[in-house]
This record gives structure tokens, sequence and C-alpha cells, in this order.
């Protein structure tokens, strides 16, 4: 049992389809091409790791081996000679391919202090070298720039990059232009969608400082014509646009509340307990996602969370460039910290694997059954003493 206030997790290798980095324990670095065919029966075979596979139950010491970029065998003493190379993974932890289901991604546009431009990063320099194979940008851009997101980032990156679509047609631009309803079309924002099934994965509102439901209905109602999910980053709860009204009446079963760990709205009671209309949230199937961004996790919120039980549906980063500078920095550390509020391991790896897959209906990611597409990832829990900051830079000691 891992619980332990102490671990830092780190990844050492993260595979995806055939072109891959290998960075081994010692430091040496083996970058592996596109091969040709070969008589072994295995291209991979990832050895003697501790394997966490959610879906599949699985958690021990096992191998994994891989073919033509597909999982072909998980099982204990998969005989090396069968396999063109061998990873040798003991004492590491193997997991399906890390999923992120909040990133902004969608760089190189030239726009400033916009995460449709110069605050997005870059996914193959974020996301391979953090365990994680799939990202979703959620809402860097809207219904109009799409396009060019897909090709100057989707189409070109070596990172699956899925997308939610900003219900503000010309994205996640900053100021006004995320204020502006007159962009907000709800028929549009589907119609394109609906044009990139799989890709497009949901709808996204954000940053709407009015103390109306405009932004948020208008997603909703977007994420009904395409029949995807929606997920909001809510404001401030006031009385006029509150937490509980969102929770109980704006949102779908399946839509999702990014920022769960955030200080600005109520999630406990004076008396620690956790706020009714949370508890009613989750019963009719509301989502609760990490996204813990630049400022968006706090300590005071998540220990006790997770302390009386209030746990995340997925784990997520928010990476940008502000939050990957700062406290926020990888998937492994944000997931590291959750490990030191008290969150169990396995239960950590399914919620950035086939938990947030099946939130964006991707049955096919998150998990290692035979035939599904070879995403791996080796991570290393260290022990020792840790401090993690929070987004006020609160530090939380981890120690053991
Ligand atoms: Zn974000």
């Amino acid at each position: 049992m891992f619980g332990a206030l102490a671990s830092r997790l780190q990844t050492m290798i993260s595979l995806r389809k055939v072109l891959f980095s290998v960075v081994l324990a010692s430091g040496a670095i083996v970058v592996l091409g596109p091969h040709a065919a070969w008589a072994q029966e295995y291209t991979v075979l990832v050895k003697g790791g501790h394997v966490i596979d959610p879906k599949n139950n699985r958690d021990g010491v096992m191998d994994v081996a891989i073919a033509d970029g597909k999982i072909a065998r998980v099982a204990p003493n998969i005989p090396e000679s069968n396999a063109k190379m061998t990873v040798n993974a003991r004492g590491l932890y193997v997991t399906p391919g890390l999923v992120d289901l909040h990133v902004h991604v969608y760089a190189g546009t030239g726009e400033a202090d916009s995460f449709a431009g110069d605050s997005s990063i870059y996914p193959d320099g974020y996301a391979v070298r953090s365990g994680v194979t799939t990202v979703v940008d959620a809402g860097s851009s809207g219904w109009k720039n799409f396009p060019d997101f897909k090709s100057r980032v989707i189409d070109r990156a070596m990172t699956r990059v899925l997308a939610m679509l900003n219900i503000v047609g010309s994205g996640m631009g900053g100021g006004e232009t995320e204020q502006n309803t007159d962009d907000m079309d709800a028929a549009a924002t589907a119609k394109v969608a609906k044009q990139y099934p799989g890709i497009i994965v949901g709808v996204k509102s954000a940053h709407y400082r009015p103390a109306n439901w405009i932004s948020v209905d208008r997603a909703v109602e977007a994420g009904r014509l395409a029949g995807i999910p929606m997920m909001v980053d809510f404001g401030g709860s006031v009385p006029e646009r509150s937490f509980e009204d969102l929770v109980l009446n704006h949102l779908r079963p399946g839509d999702i509340v990014t920022h769960m760990y955030v200080r600005r709205y109520p999630v406990f009671g004076p008396d620690g307990n956790l706020l009714q209309h949370m508890l009613k949230a989750r019963e009719r199937g509301v989502k609760f996602d990490v996204g813990h961004g630049n400022t968006s996790f706090s300590w005071q919120k998540a220990i006790h969370a997770i302390k009386i039980g209030w746990l995340p549906d997925s784990i997520s980063t928010d990476a940008h460039v502000r939050s990957t500078l700062r406290s926020m920095k990888d998937f492994p550390t944000v997931v590291s910290k959750l490990l030191a509020a008290g969150l169990p391991l396995k239960a950590a790896i399914e919620m950035s694997t086939v938990a947030p897959a099946k939130i964006i209906s991707r049955p096919d990611l998150g998990h290692l059954d035979v035939g599904a597409v070879a995403d791996v990832t080796v991570l290393r829990l260290n022990k020792g003493e840790y401090g993690f900051p929070d987004g006020s830079n609160v530090r939380y000691p981890a120690t053991g």
C-alpha cells in the first residue's frame, strides 16, 4: 500500500508508437526509430516492472510485450529471446501512457499574452518526457481557429493531441475577447466539433466574468448538439451565478468541473464536511478534474478533500508556460502531490489513464489491452524528503 507521505513520482520512459526515446536509469539515452521487420515476435519487451493497469485489474510484476505499435502480451516471464529489444523495468512501475485532460498547446501563432499563442507550450516538449502520451487541449482554440490549431500543432505532434473547443469562436485569446458573447455560437461550435469526431472531444467555458450563464449555457448547448461533454473553468461563486447552481442545474451528467482544488469556491462547510451540493453533483454524474495550473491548486483544499474522500475523477495538469515554470511543473509532480496528500498510487494511475479516457469517450486509450495502441509509461517512485509548493507557494513537506 502506498499512501505514504513521501513519494516522488518520476518518469523513466514513455513509449508512443514506434518512435520514442528511452531514458534509462543510468542516465544513458537511447533513441529508437522506426524499424524494419525482424525475426523476433516482439519489437520491445518491457521486462520485470510492476504493472499497474487499472482497467484490466493488473497490479503486480509482469512483462509487457509490444509488436507493430500494439500491446501484444502482458504476462509474467515472457522470454527475452522473443523480443528484438528488452527494456529492464525492474523496480519501476509500468502503466498505460498517461492521459492529460487539461493542457494548453496552441503555440506558435504569434498572439501575445494568449493561450491561443504565447502562453501555450508545444506538446512534444512537455508531454512524452512527463510520461504523458495523450493531451487534451482545453479550449485554447475555438471553432474559427481550430483548423489552424490542427494543421499547426495536432497534425505535426508526436504526442496524441485532442481538443476541447472554446465556446468563444476565436479561442482563449485573453482579456475582453473571452467576454464577447457575440462570439459564443453554440451551433457553429457543434458543427466544427462534429467534423472531427474523436479529435474534438469536448467544449470549454472559461474565464467568463459577468454574473450570468451565457458562456456556460452555450457551451453546454454546443456539447449537447455535438454529443460531447463540456468542461468549465468557473470563476468565483456569486449569488447571481453560484457554484451550487452550476453543478446542480446547468451542467449535464458527464460534464467536467476543472480546477477542483482551487481556493475560490467552497467545498466544505464550517464543520469540515463536504457541502451537500458537491455530493449531489457527483451523484448526478458531474465529473471533477484536478487542473492544477498556475494558481488553481491549494493545499488547504486538497489535503482535507482527500482526507474526507473528495477525490478526483481525473488528474490533469493545466500545463502552459507559467504553470510548467512554477509549482505545477509536470504530470508526475502533480501525481506526487496527490500521493503526498494521501491518495493511493493505484487510484492515482486510474485517474491518469482509463478514467480520463472514459470521460472523453476514447475507450481505446488508457489501458494495456492486447491490441491496444502501445502507449506505455515507466515510472520510478523515489523515497526521500520533498517539499511541494502549491499555487500560493505554501510548501507541504513530504518525507518517508
Ligand atoms: Zn486551462
